[in-house]
């Protein structure tokens, strides 16, 4: 049975596109995952004192048969093919940064991978993409939509990138 999970796409380090084209490019190969959408890209200053230029972000829907753990050790196998040290330090610029959004209604918390993704509440750069695929798609703790998660941060949203091929 394949589960529905989303997963955030970022980077603010070189050609920022180009990274973030060739981690979808691996996702389509991941084994017993189908990626199903693409949100628009979305671009906004670092935030959380991460150093670097502007972050692009999007938020790709994938259907997998892969467990967490194993998605996310595909994920990070990703992010170091793609150039992402494995001793990156927190808050420095990154080529690649995949994180395990959502994973069907689970709810996890283990050392190094806590689901739904603790932070994604309150980002923007992760709740704006999320909206644009699935806007009534709900927080399994919070019990809150996406909508109602970004409505809840304000009005400053970041801008998604026109023109920009996905
Ligand atoms: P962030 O993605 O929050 O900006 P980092 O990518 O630097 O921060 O954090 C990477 C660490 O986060 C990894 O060691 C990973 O084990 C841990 N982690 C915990 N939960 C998740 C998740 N849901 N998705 C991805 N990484 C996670
Ligand atoms: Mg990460």
């Amino acid at each position: 049975m394949k589960v529905q999970a989303f997963i955030g796409i970022g980077s603010n380090l070189g050609d920022r596109l180009v990274h973030c084209r060739a981690a979808l490019d691996r996702l389509v190969l991941l084994p017993g995952t189908t990626l199903k959408r693409i949100s628009p890209f979305f671009e906004s200053e670092p935030q959380e004192g991460v150093e670097g230029g502007r972050f692009l972000n999007a938020v790709a829907e994938v259907a997998t048969s892969l467990s967490p753990r194993v998605l996310l050790g595909h994920l990070q196998e990703i992010e170091a093919a793609l150039g992402r040290s494995p001793d990156h330090l927190p808050r420095t610029a990154r080529t690649i940064d995949l994180d395990i959004l959502l994973y069907g209604d689970t709810v996890m918390h283990e050392p190094d991978l806590t689901i739904p993704h603790p932070r994604m509440a309150a980002r923007r750069f992760v709740l704006a993409p999320l909206v644009a695929l699935a806007p009534g798609l709900r927080h399994p703790v919070l019990q809150m939509t996406t909508t109602e998660l970004l409505q809840r941060l304000g009005t400053e949203h970041p801008a998604a990138v026109s023109g920009m091929q996905r």
